[in-house]
C-alpha cells in the first residue's frame, strides 16, 4: 500500500535524524489522520536539525523552502518510485504584516514552540514513530502540547492559542478551519467560530488562487454541502462568493422546485457531490443557477427566470476571472452551466442534435450535473436515464462518423469556395447523423438540392 511505504520512508528519515543526534517526529495532518484511523495523504517530519544539516544527512534533497526551514527528502522506493517527504525544522514565526506570511521565522530547538505556530489543535500534534512501532497504537505515541487529542475525540476544530490573533496573522486559516470542520463533520469551536465571523471580511487579503484552491477542495472532498453551510454561517461566503450568497431567499416555482429556494436547491446539489468529483463539475453544481437571483420575476402564471442561463454564464465567467481559474477549467464550467437546461429537450432532439450534444467534451459531467439537478428538485430521472442510455449505447463512430464530403469535394462539384462551405458541409453532416445519407454521392445530392448550381 502506498500509504505504508510513505510512512516507512518518513520513519526512516526520523531514525536517521535521531541517529545524528537530532530530535524528530511526524507532525501535523498525518498524525491527525493516524489517530482518526484514516490513511494520511502524505507524511511530514518536524526536526530540531537546521536545514543545512538536513541537506547533508540525506542523499537526495531539495531545499524548496530552506528559508522557512523546509527541505524535501527523497527516498528511493521500490520500482524506482520515489517517495518525497517534507522535513521542516522546528520554528516559531515572527510577525505577519501582510496577513499571509510571517516576515521572518526563527528556527527553534523546541517541538512545543513549533506546534504553537500551527493552525488548529487537531493539526498541531507530533508523533514518535519508534514509539508507534513499539506500542502499536497511535494514541500511545503522540506528543500533544495543544490539546489536540481531546478536540479530535469531541469533534472540534479549535485554533491554537488566541483565535483572533491566529486569523489576523494568516487569513487563509479561516477557510482551512471551515474545510477541516466539513471534512471531519466537526464543529467549529465557539471562540474560533466567533473570531472567523469577526474577521471574515479580511479574507479579501488572501490571494485569489489560494481562495480558489480552498473552495475547490471543499467542493471535491465529499462534504461540499456542509462546507458551504459553514461558509455561510461564518460570513465568509458573502466575502468570497457574493454571487452565491445572493441565492438565499430567491423563491422558485413550487411545481418544479418543491425543495425550496435557489440556495436550498444548490445546497442539495452540493450534497450529492461525492468525494473526488471533477472540480469543473463541482463548481458547475455550485454555479449552475447563479443567474437566477438577477433574473427572478413574478410572471402572471408563475415565477420565471427568463435568460438565467445566459446571465449565469456572464456571472460565472466573472468569477472564473476573479478567482484566476485556468482558462480550460472556466471553459468546462461554462459549458456545463450553458448546457444544463438542454436536457429538458433531450427526448425531442433530432438525432443529429443529440449526437452533437454528446460531442461536448466530458459529456459524462453534463450527465452527472443533470442527475444532481433532478435529484435536488423533482427527483425524476426519466430524462437522465434516457440520455445516459443513448449516450452509452451509441458507438463513437455513430456520434462522430468520418465525414462523407469535404471542401475539396464541393470545389470539384463546381461550387466557388466561400464562407457558405461550412454551412453546406454541416447540412451534409446532419443528414449523415440522421442516417439519411450513407455515401459521398448521397451527401452531395443533399447539398445540390439545397444549393442548386446556376
Ligand atoms: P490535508 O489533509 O488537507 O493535507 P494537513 O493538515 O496535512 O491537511 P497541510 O496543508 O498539508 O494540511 O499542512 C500541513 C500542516 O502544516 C498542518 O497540519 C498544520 O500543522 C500546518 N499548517 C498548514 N497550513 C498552515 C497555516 N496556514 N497556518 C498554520 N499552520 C499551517
Ligand atoms: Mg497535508
Amino acid at each position: 500500500m502506498a500509504g505504508n511505504r510513505a510512512q516507512d520512508a518518513a520513519a526512516q528519515i526520523v531514525a536517521r535524524l535521531r541517529a545524528a543526534g537530532h530530535e524528530a517526529y511526524f507532525v501535523g495532518g498525518c498524525v491527525r489522520d493516524l489517530l482518526l484511523g484514516r490513511e494520511p495523504e502524505d507524511f511530514d517530519v518536524a526536526t530540531s536539525a537546521p536545514p543545512d544539516q538536513v541537506l547533508t544527512l540525506f542523499e537526495k534533497t531539495f531545499a524548496v523552502g530552506a528559508h522557512f526551514g523546509v527541505v524535501l527528502v527523497c527516498n528511493p522506493g521500490p520500482a524506482n518510485e520515489e517517495i518525497v517527504t517534507e522535513v521542516a525544522t522546528f520554528r516559531s514565526d515572527g510577525v505577519y504584516s501582510d496577513g499571509r506570511h510571517p516576515d521572518a521565522v526563527r528556527f527553534s530547538r523546541s517541538p512545543e514552540e513549533d506546534v504553537k505556530r500551527r493552525d488548529f489543535t487537531i493539526n498541531g500534534m507530533l508523533l514518535d514513530p519508534e514509539l508507534l512501532s513499539a506500542r502499536g497504537k497511535a494514541s500511545d505515541a503522540v506528543l500533544d502540547f495543544v490539546g489536540g487529542m481531546k478536540d479530535l475525540q469531541i469533534g472540534l476544530v479549535r485554533a491554537i492559542g488566541d483565535p483572533g490573533e491566529r486569523f489576523t496573522e494568516d487569513k487563509l486559516r479561516m477557510l482551512r478551519g471551515v474545510r477541516f470542520a466539513a471534512r471531519f463533520a466537526f464543529d467549529l469551536e465557539r471562540r474560533t467560530a466567533i473570531a472567523i465571523q469577526q474577521l471574515a471580511s479580511d479574507v479579501s487579503q488572501v490571494s485569489r488562487e489560494r481562495v480558489r484552491e480552498e473552495l475547490t477542495r471543499m467542493l471535491t472532498e465529499g462534504h461540499a454541502k456542509r462546507a458551504f453551510e459553514l461558509l455561510d454561517a461564518t460570513g465568509l461566503l458573502v466575502q468570497v462568493l457574493p454571487e452565491v450568497a445572493k441565492m438565499k431567499g430567491v423563491a422558485q416555482p413550487p411545481q418544479y422546485h418543491p425543495e425550496g429556494d435557489v440556495w436550498v436547491h444548490t445546497l442539495l446539489l452540493l450534497g450529492g457531490l461525492s468525494a473526488g468529483s471533477p472540480p469543473a463539475l463541482a463548481w458547475a453544481a455550485l454555479l449552475h443557477d447563479v443567474g437566477k437571483p438577477a433574473t427572478f420575476r413574478v410572471a402572471p402564471d408563475r415565477i420565471r427566470f427568463d435568460g438565467h442561463v445566459e446571465t449565469g454564464l456572464r456571472i460565472a465567467e466573472e468569477i472564473g476571472r476573479r478567482l484566476r481559474f485556468p482558462n480550460h477549467e472556466t471553459d468546462q464550467i461554462l459549458s456545463l452551466i450553458g448546457n444544463h437546461m438542454r436536457f429538458a429537450d433531450v427526448r425531442r432532439m433530432k438525432e443529429s442534435t443529440l449526437k452533437r450534444f454528446f460531442r461536448l467534451p466530458h459529456f459524462d459531467q453534463h450527465l452527472a450535473l443533470h442527475r444532481l439537478d433532478c435529484l435536488a428538485s423533482h427527483g425524476s430521472l426519466d430524462l437522465y436515464d434516457f440520455a445516459r442510455q443513448r449516450f452509452e449505447t451509441l458507438p463513437q463512430e455513430a456520434v462522430r462518423p468520418p465525414l462523407l464530403v469535404s471542401g475539396k469535394d464541393l470545389i470539384e462539384a463546381g461550387y466557388p469556395p466561400g464562407p457558405q462551405f461550412a454551412q453546406m458541409l454541416a447540412v451534409a453532416e446532419d443528414a449523415q447523423l440522421e442516417g439519411v445519407v450513407h455515401t459521398r454521392e448521397q451527401a452531395l445530392a443533399v447539398i445540390l438540392e439545397r444549393w442548386p448550381r446556376q
